[in-house]
Parts: C-alpha cells; sequence; structure tokens
C-alpha cells in the first residue's frame, strides 16, 4: 500500500536489487534518471533569469537612463557655462567702453571668479 505508486526499478550493480525509490514521470527515480532536465522552457528561463532580482537598480535599461541623464545634466551644465560667459563678456566690454570706471566690475568678477573659474 505505502508502495502502491510506481517504483524506480533501475538495477543495483553492488546488491542487484531493482531501486525501490518512486520513480518519477519517465519511469525512474530521481537518483536514476528522473532528475530535471535543467532550465529549457521559455518561462523557466525568464524565471531563472529574475531568480536574483532585487530592485533592478543596476539592469541595463536602469543603467542607461541614468547615464541618459547625467548626459543631459553634462549638457545643461555647459550650455549655462556659455551663457554665463556671454553675458559677463558682454559686460566687460560694455564698461570698457563707456566708461573709464573698472573697479566695481572687477572685484564683481573675482567673486564671480571665485565661484565659477
Ligand atoms: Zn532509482
Amino acid at each position: 500500500m505505502a508502495n502502491a505508486a510506481p517504483r524506480c526499478g533501475a538495477r543495483s550493480k553492488r546488491t542487484v536489487k531493482p531501486c525501490r525509490a518512486a520513480a518519477m514521470p519517465n519511469g525512474r527515480c530521481k537518483v536514476h534518471g528522473g532528475k530535471s532536465t535543467g532550465t529549457w522552457t521559455p518561462e523557466s528561463l525568464e524565471r531563472s533569469r529574475r531568480a536574483n532580482w532585487k530592485h533592478g537598480h543596476f539592469s541595463r535599461e536602469a543603467k542607461a537612463e541614468r547615464s541618459r541623464l547625467r548626459a543631459a545634466i553634462l549638457a545643461l551644465r555647459d550650455l549655462c557655462d556659455a551663457i554665463y560667459r556671454t553675458i559677463y563678456l558682454t559686460r566687460l566690454r560694455a564698461i570698457s567702453l563707456h566708461s573709464s570706471r573698472v573697479v566695481p566690475l572687477n572685484s564683481e568678477a573675482a567673486a564671480l571668479g571665485a565661484q565659477r573659474p
């Protein structure tokens, strides 16, 4: 009764008796050829790929997204610097053209230059 399920039946070299373990659908137990053949269906392959997935912070998509954002920030920073430089130079020229006073602008420029080299 306890062994009513199909048995493995593989023959032992040592005892010459059949294996008494429960058989799997292929007729053998897990030690005699009934074990998993590994992941090969698309679903199980996908499951295996996601087995250690924690939050996706290091996924290809997330990394690409951060890279794009970083590039955009750098481009904006360069743009801001260019605008700042243009405004600063325009003011310098205007002052030097229309006035002999350079002291206030120089002190201002020194203060700004300390912030943005
Ligand atoms: Zn067996």
